[in-house]
């Protein structure tokens, strides 16, 4: 019989583990305390901006970039294998990413070389783009690519189904309070969950579920506001200064934002970041002035120190793993992470690095 595992959470990150458990032949079961591919109370999955491409990749380590590279280069065929095999649409566009100054052009071009990443420098961009006159050009990457979050997890939703991995939504699991060998999970209700392994995928909520085993675990949630518009004429591709990037959808929409707040498990949106958000987009796409906005909205980031998760078994609870804590790239990253907690509980040899993933003990 097949190992039956429980994944913990049914954001992208839950999901996707799904996925590559599928793909070994795992039976799987995913437990939400909300609904899968919605937006209840903050989910950073539903609510990211849904750029496959880690901003500025050279301020983050080597570990970073092994899973957001892997991710970069994977989502053309995850989309494709969704599409085809669910008849949804994920919102995957090759729009290419536009870097605009001020930026360090040393550090990125010594990247983009050491990561076969192409690049070009631009001096006119995009007519929508009020560009001040600047020392440095523009650098373009033709390669990035994005995905529509709501859509991407609703079709994915709809692939785990088809797959038969039971979704167990509005279940809710009690913290883990002892050490020792996990064989049954307690629901918030009363159910007792049993499974061979659990994964905990529970974003910017599992320290609170794993605080008591994992006291080490540096999770918190970082939350982001993004405004939407829909301007007359989009822009082109994405655009990216100075922390602030816009992302125009294939049916006239446009995002932009975000912001990186330390305000708990607060997911309001509020007055000032709107203020804010809309003065920055303004300044560079002054046709946006006096556009309505069409919605604004938050999530709740998993954040971390260096923004790199925990992606491995527990020490000393023996059959619980851990693949949580993406912080700012949950979407860039699931590929890799999904692919290599997989190999973990398969107890095949990770095809990455796993050590800077480790579990916090001391
Ligand atoms: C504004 C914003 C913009 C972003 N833009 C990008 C981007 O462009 N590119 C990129 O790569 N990343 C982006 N991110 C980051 C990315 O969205 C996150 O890193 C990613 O969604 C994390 O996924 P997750 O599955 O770990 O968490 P979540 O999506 O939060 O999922 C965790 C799930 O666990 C469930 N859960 C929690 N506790 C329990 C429990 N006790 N029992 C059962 N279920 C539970 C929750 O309900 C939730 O659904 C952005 C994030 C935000 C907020």
């Amino acid at each position: 019989m097949s190992e039956h595992i429980v994944i913990v959470g049914g954001g992208i990150v839950g999901c996707m583990t799904a996925m590559a458990l599928v793909d070994q032949g795992k039976k799987i079961t995913i437990i939400e305390r909300n609904q899968i591919a919605s937006q209840t109370s903050g989910e950073s999955s539903w609510a990211g901006g849904g750029i496959v491409f880690p901003l500025l990749p050279w301020m983050y380590s080597d570990a970073v970039n092994n899973l957001t590279g892997y991710g970069a280069k994977s989502y053309r065929q995850i989309c494709g294998r969704l599409e085809s095999e669910t008849d949804l649409p994920t919102g995957f566009i090759n729009s290419g990413f536009l870097l605009l100054p001020p930026y360090d052009q040393t550090s990125a071009i010594e990247w983009c070389n050491n990561h076969q990443q192409k690049y070009e420098f631009m001096d006119e961009v995009d007519s929508q783009i009020s560009l001040s006159k600047m020392a440095q050009a523009s650098i373009w990457f033709p390669e990035v690519c994005q995905v529509r979050p709501p859509y991407f997890m609703k079709a994915l939703r709809q692939w785990l189904v088809n797959n038969e991995v039971t979704l167990m939504e509005n279940t809710e699991l009690t913290p883990l309070n002892e050490i020792k060998p996990l064989n049954v999970w307690k629901t918030l209700d009363g159910r007792e969950i049993k499974a061979d392994k659990f994964v905990v995928t529970s974003g910017a909520w599992s320290f609170q579920l794993l605080k008591s085993v994992a006291e080490k675990l540096k999770i918190k949630p970082m939350r982001g506001q993004i405004l939407l518009y829909k301007p007359a004429q989009n822009l082109k591709h994405i655009v990216y200064r100075d922390g602030f990037y816009m992302i125009p959808r294939d049916d006239g929409h446009l995002l932009v934002g975000s912001t990186l707040e330390d305000v708990g498990f607060d997911a309001s949106v509020t007055e000032s970041v709107k203020t804010e958000l809309m003065a920055k987009a303004e300044a560079i796409m002054p046709a946006l002035k006096g556009l309505p906005i069409i919605k604004h909205w938050s999530g709740l980031r998993p954040g971390t120190p260096e923004n790199l998760p925990t992606i491995a078994a527990h020490p000393y609870v023996q059959n619980l793993y851990l693949n949580t804590g993406h912080f700012r790239y949950g979407l860039t990253m699931a590929p890799a992470s999904a692919r290599l907690i997989s190999e973990l509980i398969s107890g095949q040899a990770p095809f990455i690095d796993v050590q800077p993933f480790g579990f916090a003990i001391d």
